[in-house]
C-alpha cells in the first residue's frame, strides 16, 4: 500500500531535506508546494504583477503554467515556470522577501492547491509545506509538524544561502523567516497550523539518520493501520 505523507511547518525546519530523503527511500514522488509559491511569486515580479489586485491576479494566473521536471543529472525535481527551469531564481532574496504576501492572496492559493491535490492522484507521495496536513490532504495516512529552535534554523538557512550566495547576511536571513512565519500564521487563508492528528517533529537535536528511522516507523505504522 502506498500513502500519502504530508511535512508542514515553520520556514527553514529542515522540511524539504526529510521529505526528499524520505521519498528516496520509499520511491515515493516529492512535491515541494513552497516552490510553486516561489514561482508564481517570481512571476508576479517579473511581470510588475500587483497582488493586491484581485482582477490583475487573475488575469496573470490564466499566463502562468508549473511543472515539476526531474534534474538529468541529480534526478532531483526542479520547479519549471511556463517551461523556463526557475530552481535557482526562486530560492533568491528577492523572492523570499515577497512569496508569503503572495501565498496570502485567495486566488494564488487556490490555484496552487488545486494542482497540488491532482498530484496526490497517484499516491505514494511526499509533499511539504505549511497547509498541506491541514487543507491540501486533509485524508493524509501520516502527517509530520516539523519544529526546530529558531537560532538552529536561521542558522542552518544562512548557511544554505551563503554557500550561493556571499552577500547575505545573517541578520538579513533572520528577518526574513520571522517575517514569512509571521505572515504565514497569520493570514486568513490556510493560516499555517499543525493539523489535529499531525505527529510533531522536533529536530532541533536529531541527525538526520535519526530523523529517517523515526519517520520511517510511523510510516510502517499508518501502512499497517
Ligand atoms: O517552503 P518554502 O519556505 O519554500 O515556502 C515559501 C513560502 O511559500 C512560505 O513562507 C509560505 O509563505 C508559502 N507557502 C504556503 N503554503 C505552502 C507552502 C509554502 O503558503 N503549502
Amino acid at each position: 500500500k502506498k500513502i500519502i505523507i504530508t511535512i508542514d511547518g515553520y520556514s527553514s525546519c529542515g522540511k524539504s531535506t526529510l521529505a526528499k530523503q524520505l521519498a528516496k527511500q520509499l520511491g515515493y514522488v516529492y512535491i515541494d508546494s513552497g516552490a510553486m509559491y516561489r514561482a508564481i511569486t517570481l512571476y508576479f515580479i517579473q511581470n510588475r504583477v500587483d497582488w493586491a489586485d484581485t482582477k490583475a491576479v487573475k488575469a496573470a494566473l490564466k499566463n502562468v503554467t508549473l511543472e515539476f521536471n526531474p534534474n538529468p543529472v541529480t534526478g532531483q525535481s526542479e520547479m519549471y515556470l511556463n517551461g523556463e527551469n526557475v530552481e535557482h531564481f526562486i530560492r533568491e532574496m528577492i523572492v523570499a522577501e515577497k512569496v508569503s504576501e503572495v501565498a496570502a492572496v485567495k486566488e494564488v492559493r487556490e490555484f496552487a492547491v488545486a494542482q497540488q491535490q491532482q498530484m496526490g492522484n497517484k499516491k505514494g507521495l511526499v509533499m511539504d509545506g505549511r497547509d498541506i496536513g491541514t487543507v491540501v490532504f486533509p485524508q493524509a495516512e501520516l502527517k509530520i509538524f516539523m519544529t526546530a529552535e529558531p537560532a538552529i534554523r536561521v542558522e542552518r538557512r544562512f548557511k544554505e544561502l551563503y554557500a550561493k550566495n556571499k552577500h547575505v547576511t545573517i541578520e538579513e536571513v533572520k528577518e526574513n523567516l520571522e517575517l514569512r512565519d509571521y505572515i504565514d500564521a497569520n493570514r486568513e487563508i490556510s493560516p499555517l497550523r499543525k493539523a489535529e492528528d499531525a505527529i510533531i517533529l522536533d529536530n532541533s537535536q536529531l541527525s538526520m539518520g535519526d530523523q529517517l528511522e523515526l519517520v520511517m516507523q510511523w510510516v510502517e505504522d499508518a501502512i499497517m493501520a
